[in-house]
Parts: C-alpha cells; sequence; structure tokens
C-alpha cells in the first residue's frame, strides 16, 4: 500500500522468464477542481535513482485539495534496469530512452516504450521526464524544445539546452505525436550533492506545476538562466581511472578552450592514457565527474556548451 494520498496502480506490460511480472508502476494524484494532466517519469534510464525521490517528495508535498488537475506519476521506468543500476534494459542491452514510441511485437525495450507511449504519454497535457548523469557524472541542465519553452525556464536551471539535432527515439517522441509540451531535466547524478539535486528537482517540478495554474504560487526562477545550442560530448577514448583536475564547483564555470578537465590513468601501470581538454575557445561546464572513479571508452566524460552560441533565455 501507498503512503501517499494517490491511487497507486500498476499497468502490466508482460510475463518474464521467471515468470515475474513486468509492470508500470503508476501514482494519479487527483487535484479537488479540473486541470490539466501532468505525467512526471523517472529512471528511464535505471542508473538515475535520485530522479525516483524527486518524484516521491513532489507527490508528498502536493496537497489534492489545493491541486486543479491530475498528476501521473511513475516513479520507475524501467525496473529491470532500475534492479541493475544499468542505463540499458539488461535483458535486451537497448537504451529504453531510444525506441519511443516502441512496438508491441519488439524487443523488450520496444515493448515497454510502446506501453508507456499508449497506456500513459495518450493521457497527458504536459510531461515532464526526469534524468540524472547516472551512477558516475554530475550534471545540471533542462532541454527547451519548441512548444515547451516556458515550462523549461519555469524549471529553475541556469542552464537550458535547445538542440539543433536531438537525440532520435527519446520520451519526447509520443509527446510529439500527441502534440503536447514535453521537456526532459538532467539534474545530479554520481551520488555527489544528492541533497541539492533532490531538493532543485522538486523545486523544478513544482515550479511547472505554478507555470501551470495546477497550484498557486509564483514562479521562482534564478536571476540569470542561459540557452546554449552547441553541446560537445566529451567521450573517453580509452577507459581506465578518470582523475578530474576540475571539481564540481566548475559546474556552470566557465571554461578556457584547452582547460584540462581531467586525465584517465592506467590502473595498471599508472601512466596517463589521455589527457581530456575543454574543447571551445569558451566553455560552459554542463556535465563533469567529480571524483576518481572508473571510466569506460566511449562513457559520457564530460559536456562542454559553447559559450559563442549561448544567449540570455
Ligand atoms: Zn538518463
Amino acid at each position: 500500500m501507498s503512503s501517499l494520498p494517490t491511487h497507486y496502480e500498476q499497468i502490466p506490460v508482460t510475463t518474464l522468464a521467471s515468470g515475474r511480472e513486468l509492470f508500470i508502476p503508476l501514482h494519479r494524484l487527483e487535484g479537488r477542481s479540473a486541470g490539466p494532466t501532468l505525467g512526471l517519469t523517472a529512471v528511464v534510464h535505471g542508473d538515475e535513482p535520485l530522479t525516483n525521490e524527486v518524484i516521491r517528495q513532489v507527490l508528498m508535498r502536493v496537497d489534492p485539495a489545493a491541486l486543479r488537475g491530475t498528476i501521473l506519476a511513475v516513479p520507475v521506468v524501467n525496473a529491470l534496469a532500475f534492479e541493475s543500476l544499468t542505463r540499458h534494459t539488461p535483458i535486451d542491452q537497448l537504451d529504453l530512452n531510444r525506441n519511443f514510441p516502441g512496438s508491441p511485437s519488439g524487443w523488450l525495450s520496444e515493448q515497454i516504450a510502446h506501453v508507456l507511449s499508449t497506456r500513459f504519454v495518450s493521457h497527458l497535457d504536459v510531461h515532464v521526464d526526469l534524468h540524472t548523469g547516472g551512477v558516475f557524472p554530475t550534471v545540471d541542465y533542462v532541454y527547451l524544445f519548441e512548444k515547451s519553452r516556458e515550462l523549461s525556464l519555469a524549471f529553475g536551471s541556469r542552464f537550458l539546452f535547445a538542440p539543433t539535432q536531438p537525440y532520435q527515439g527519446t520520451f519526447a517522441v509520443p509527446a510529439r505525436e500527441r502534440g503536447i509540451p514535453f521537456f526532459t531535466a538532467e539534474l545530479g547524478g554520481g551520488s555527489f550533492l544528492d541533497a541539492h539535486y533532490i531538493e532543485h528537482g522538486v523545486r523544478g517540478v513544482l515550479n511547472v506545476l505554478r507555470q501551470l495554474g495546477m497550484i498557486d504560487g509564483e514562479v521562482i526562477r534564478p536571476p540569470q538562466q542561459t540557452v546554449v545550442t552547441d553541446m560537445a560530448v566529451i567521450r573517453p577514448r580509452v577507459g581506465g581511472v578518470l582523475y578530474p583536475e576540475i571539481g564540481l564547483d566548475q559546474l556552470g564555470a566557465e571554461v578556457p578552450g584547452d582547460t584540462l578537465l581531467g586525465r584517465v590513468l592506467s590502473p595498471y601501470t599508472f601512466e596517463t592514457l589521455e589527457e581530456i581538454r575543454a574543447p571551445f575557445e569558451r566553455g560552459i561546464m554542463i556535465l563533469l565527474r567529480g571524483g576518481i572513479m572508473r571510466v569506460n571508452p566511449g562513457d559520457y566524460g564530460y559536456m562542454v556548451a559553447n559559450a559563442a552560441t549561448a544567449r540570455p533565455a
């Protein structure tokens, strides 16, 4: 039984080889008066458990008596990936968030995506999908899509990313097909500053509810918000142990080109295998690694936005 003032149900997906039933958990928080339906999703990537706590706290803090409309919240989208603390679904090794809108006859991840598209997003007027940097990296920005401008701004992150070429197959796909506003918030990860990022996420969602008129109160935004359009994802070319050369305090800060961000060392010979440097003449740190940690070749190493393309929101 849920200890929250929500109605809890499970949307069936399939039966696993283990005999266990795979389902999508869904909390419904009904307001006393009419209004839009906001969808919230967490743990689409199984290695981003902080987002689950954001949803729990939002559902605890919103008073149904003061809510106009309905919140439909999925606290764990990919239970199998959550169980293994992996980004991808272990059974088919696919990234659920690259397989929307899914297919009822496809790989397991596609089947999960299809159930979400047809049984969850199909009920929404607005959708916010919560992410983190994963087990190791720490991140702080929100996406800015065509229909989401006011809501993305209201979330209250300092940096907004309007990609010229969005990733294909994300949760944005069923929202786009339905014609509703959608955005992704990226906050925290790496088990660094968890309390800060949980609070940031909860405040962000409450701001979205205010912006939609679903609860009363002023939207609280930081004094300066910046839109970036050019983002470099820097992936280590070799695996080993990453030694950060800039700290978590540099998240959101400007770094000059060629700044040494981190080094990959061999854990066997201790020699430096790779130096990772800032790519743009003026860059803004969007994702970084806050401690000494293992990296694989091709991991999300760092994300740096090109400050030359940055504009005030
Ligand atoms: Zn993610």
